[in-house]
Order: C-alpha cells, then sequence, then structure tokens
C-alpha cells in the first residue's frame, strides 16, 4: 500500500470548502472509493502525488497530455507567451494561427471558433444550429457525452454514468424537452425519430466515436447514415471530437472515418493542457455567429495567449511519429491487460477504436449504453486498486477509456505490464461470474 497521508489530509481539507473535495465529479474517486491522490507534477508519461508516489500516467488529463507531461516544446511555447502577458482581451496573433491550424488540419472545417471548454463549445454549436435552422430539436444519443450542457446532459456518460444520476436535479424540463434520446449504433431509432420529427430536428449531435460509457465503436456506416438522414430533412450533423479530435488521427476521428459534418467540436488535445476548445464547420453556418451573424456568442478568456500557445506546439509536434507511438502502446497495453484478465479468467470485453480502448468488465460486445451499463463495476474498483497501489495511475471509471502518450516509453509500458497480472487477479476475487 502506498502512503496517502498527505492526499487524505488534503481530500478533507478540500471537502470542507468544495464540493465533494473535486472541481470535477470522477476526480473525487467515488465510483472506486479510497482517496483520491492529489498530483503535484507531471513528467513525461508519469505523474508524481502530494506523497511523493509516482504512477504510470493512464489518463493523461483525460486526453489531452498525447505528448505527456511537460513536452519540451509546449513548455517553451507557454512560457514564451507568458513572458509577454496573461490576457488582453482583444485579438491576438497566436488565434488566427491556431484556427488555421485547426482549419488546416480537419477538412470539413472551413471557420471556427474558439473557447475555453469543450462543454462551451457543443452549447454554442446546438445554438448555432438552432439559429441557422430556425428549429428547436435535438438528437442525441444515450452514453454520449457532450460536457455539462443542460439540453445534453440527458443520458449522458462520463461522470453521469459514473456516479448514476439518471436525471440530473437543476436541468428543467423545459430546457431538455427539446431533447430526443435515441439508442446509440441503432439505425432504426434514429431513422424512426426523423420519420416523427423531421421538420423540426434543427440538428444532431454524436459523439465521433464514442468514447465516455467506455469506447464503443459507431457501427460501420451508422455515421454515414446520420450524414444521410440530416442532409435529408434539412438538419445540421454536429460530430464532437472534444476527445478524438487530434487523438486518434492528426484531423481526429475524421481522418479515420470521413463523414463530413455541417459543425464539429474540439477540446482536450488542441488545448495542451490549458483551457482551450473550439467549435467549427462550414463557412455559411458559421457566419451566422456574432458579430458577423445574430446568434450570440462570446468569452472574457475564449484565445487566451496561453492556452493558444499551449494549443498550437501541441498540434505542430503531433507529427506522424506521435501517432505511430500513441497507436503502439495503445495496441500493447490494451492486449496486455486483456490477456490477464483472460489469464485469470475475468469475463472482461477490450473494445478498440482507433488508439482509443476500453476493457469492460462483462462478456458481451457492447454496442451501446445498455450494454456498457450491464459491466461488473465491483471487478473494475478492485483492479483499479490494485494498479494503483502498483503505480499504474488508471481512470477512476469503468465508463471511461484509458490514455497513452507518445512519451510512454518502453519502461512505462513495462511498469504497466508488470502490474497487470496480480490486478487481474484481484479482479478475480471480486468478479460476480
Ligand atoms: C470531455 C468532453 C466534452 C466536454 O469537455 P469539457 O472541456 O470537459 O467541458 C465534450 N464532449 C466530449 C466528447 C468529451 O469527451
Amino acid at each position: 500500500m502506498s502512503r496517502t497521508e498527505i492526499s487524505e489530509d488534503l481530500f478533507e481539507r478540500a471537502r470542507a470548502v468544495v464540493p465533494g473535495g473535486v472541481n470535477s465529479p470522477v476526480r473525487a474517486f467515488g465510483a472506486v472509493g479510497g482517496t483520491p491522490r492529489f498530483m503535484e507534477s507531471g513528467d513525461g508519461p508519469y505523474v508524481v502525488d502530494v506523497d511523493g508516489n509516482r504512477y504510470v500516467d493512464l489518463v493523461c488529463s483525460w486526453g489531452p497530455m498525447i505528448l505527456g507531461h511537460r513536452h519540451p516544446a509546449v513548455v517553451e511555447a507557454i512560457t514564451d507567451a507568458l513572458s509577454r502577458g496573461t490576457s488582453f482581451g482583444t485579438a491576438t496573433p497566436g488565434e488566427v494561427e491556431l484556427a488555421e491550424e485547426i482549419v488546416s488540419l480537419v477538412e470539413p472545417v472551413e471557420k471556427v471558433r474558439l473557447v475555453s471548454s469543450g462543454t462551451e463549445a457543443t452549447m454554442s454549436a446546438v445554438r448555432l444550429a438552432r439559429g441557422f435552422t430556425g428549429r428547436s430539436r435535438v438528437i442525441k444519443f444515450a452514453g454520449c457525452y457532450h460536457g455539462h450542457v443542460d439540453a445534453l446532459l440527458a443520458a449522458a456518460g462520463s461522470g453521469v454514468v459514473t456516479f448514476g444520476l439518471p436525471d440530473t436535479p437543476g436541468v428543467t424540463g423545459a430546457s431538455a424537452a427539446d431533447t430526443i434520446v435515441l439508442p446509440y449504433n441503432s439505425p432504426e431509432a434514429v431513422t424512426a425519430a426523423f420519420e416523427a420529427y423531421g421538420d423540426d430536428i434543427a440538428c444532431v449531435i454524436t459523439e465521433a466515436c464514442p468514447a465516455n460509457m467506455g469506447v464503443v465503436p459507431p457501427r460501420p456506416g451508422f455515421n454515414a447514415l446520420l450524414r444521410e438522414l440530416c442532409t435529408a430533412h434539412g438538419a445540421l450533423l454536429i460530430v464532437d471530437e472534444v476527445l478524438t479530435g487530434f487523438r486518434v488521427s492528426a484531423s481526429g476521428w475524421y481522418g479515420l472515418d470521413p463523414v463530413e459534418a455541417d459543425l464539429m467540436t474540439f477540446g482536450k488535445v488542441m488545448g495542451g493542457g490549458l483551457p482551450a476548445a473550439a467549435f467549427g464547420g462550414r463557412a455559411d453556418v458559421m457566419d451566422r455567429l456574432a458579430p458577423e451573424g445574430p446568434v450570440y456568442q462570446a468569452g472574457t478568456l475564449s484565445g487566451n495567449p496561453l492556452a493558444c500557445a499551449a494549443g498550437l506546439a501541441t498540434l505542430r509536434a503531433c507529427g506522424d511519429e506521435v501517432y505511430d507511438r500513441v497507436d503502439a502502446a495503445a495496441l500493447i497495453i490494451g492486449r496486455a491487460a486483456s490477456d490477464a484478465l483472460a489469464a485469470a479468467g475475468v469475463p472482461h470485453r477490450l473494445q478498440r477504436a482507433g488508439n482509443l480502448f476500453s476493457i469492460f468488465f462483462t462478456a458481451d460486445p457492447v454496442t451501446d449504453f445498455s450494454g456498457a451499463r450491464s459491466q461488473d463495476t465491483g471487478a473494475y474498483r478492485a483492479f483499479f486498486h490494485s494498479m494503483l497501489d502498483q503505480g499504474v495511475y488508471l481512470p477512476p471509471s469503468a465508463y471511461e477509456a484509458w490514455f497513452l502518450s507518445a512519451a510512454h516509453d518502453e519502461e512505462a509500458l513495462t511498469r504497466v505490464a508488470e502490474a497487470l497480472p496480480a490486478a487481474a487477479k484481484a479482479a478475480a476475487s471480486v468478479s460476480s461470474s
């Protein structure tokens, strides 16, 4: 067992002044139990907590740290920007460069607006779709997470499912009334919804490849079907690439499954570890935004110079060799985890989508949210804590993808591989089947 006195102490102090002691729910370890670790520093593939424990980091800040912690080019870019000032509330050159970079990498994006979080990106994209079409209804899929936007929290993944919150108090019936929640990967359900409400559907919003209920790839042709139905009915297709964008390839999921969205949302990797996100797409749609058009959208810190510098440095450093390394590391760790669980007799499914993967503690393939929820979260809890005690930091929830970086070298991968057999045995000892 690792020492956790200082984390315990901080958690107690935090709980006195911050709800649940954390600023984002999954961090509290509620789903896995135990004391959340307070991290003090990171370096490459490692993070170090306040008690001095060092972990191989398989969360990577939930995706942004694709180059690893404190990558020299990113540190240099931030330091350089810092020396010139932190925020001006004016247009700055860095925003232009970051926008140009995104437009050059992701073909369907002709124009882009920068915001500070993925939540803001999806919220703004939905508002724009409604403003553009003059329609009110939005289709979303159960298990897809688009941030904590009121209208999109219904049947959402990520922390919402981790804590089993069926409906979030505070979201009024009125703000969710125009949201149609459909089962993921069901062509029948989405076709039927368009038949029933087609003239009133402003947009379909979908994760490019869902990874917030665990990794549940779209069935072949599913995203293309969404495209066809939206076009046929005059609705906009919003593809949420906040998680997949610039992570699964230089042009995100679009690089693997080139379905043209009208609007796309980005975050995580494009901020390089600072708060930056974006939404973009067709110029004729984007030009409906203020000040060009009537749809209002704004932000005091939008396009912040430090965040733009970190994001730009990250995107520029993400060459082919970075994706090759992340792909290879994901292949190795996914296979090693699955092999260890199989050897210990733990029912599980390794699900992959490009370099994303997660392990469901269930014997059946998972194609939608109800499948994801059928897993044995108790087995994951035991697995998680064994890994943690052995110095591997996994997502503290069974419903999240595992994240790797280009900094996960042989030494880091070996440490993970060596920890897996004992963790698999721990999972086997509590496995309900
Ligand atoms: C993380 C995430 C969001 C929300 O981004 P925040 O920056 O946490 O607000 C939205 N959509 C997807 C697909 C995500 O993974």
